[in-house]
């Protein structure tokens, strides 16, 4: 069967579900700080990679990763439908994730990333404050 989107449209149609997510995942790990009183976090502080959360006074750069996009094994993440496309491109991201690490890493910042799914409601509460510490 043909995929029913063309490249392009389906690229537009990830894009925004990514965005959707992004800021889904973000807005629990907000109220978990507030909820933890974890202070001195940044959004949009510009720094290599991009991270999500940065903590400029303990230089803890922090990414909230999507289990898809990232390629986590907590799922089968590969569709079925083009499933070359997202191999190739989820493991383009993983080996982008490594490197925005290891440079950020070399500038003498601490970099924790965070599994979506362990924002999820059942696992938030594993969550452990002090790594933002
Ligand atoms: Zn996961």
């Amino acid at each position: 069967m043909a995929d029913v989107f063309d490249d392009e449209r389906r690229s537009f149609v990830m894009r925004r579900v990514k965005s959707k997510q992004n800021r889904s995942t973000e807005l629990k790990l907000i109220a978990f700080f507030k909820a933890n009183g974890v202070k001195g976090w940044r959004r949009n502080y510009k720094l290599f990679g991009k991270p999500d959360f940065v903590f400029p006074k303990s230089r803890l750069a922090v990414f909230v990763d999507g289990c898809f996009w990232h390629g986590h094994d907590c799922r089968n993440v590969t569709p079925k439908d083009n499933a070359d496309y997202w191999r190739e491109k989820i493991s383009r991201n993983k080996k982008r994730d490594g490197e925005v690490t290891a440079v950020l890493q070399s500038k003498g910042w601490r970099v924790l990333r965070i599994w979506e799914c362990a924002l999820s409601n059942k696992k938030i509460g594993a969550l452990n404050a002090s790594s933002f510490a």
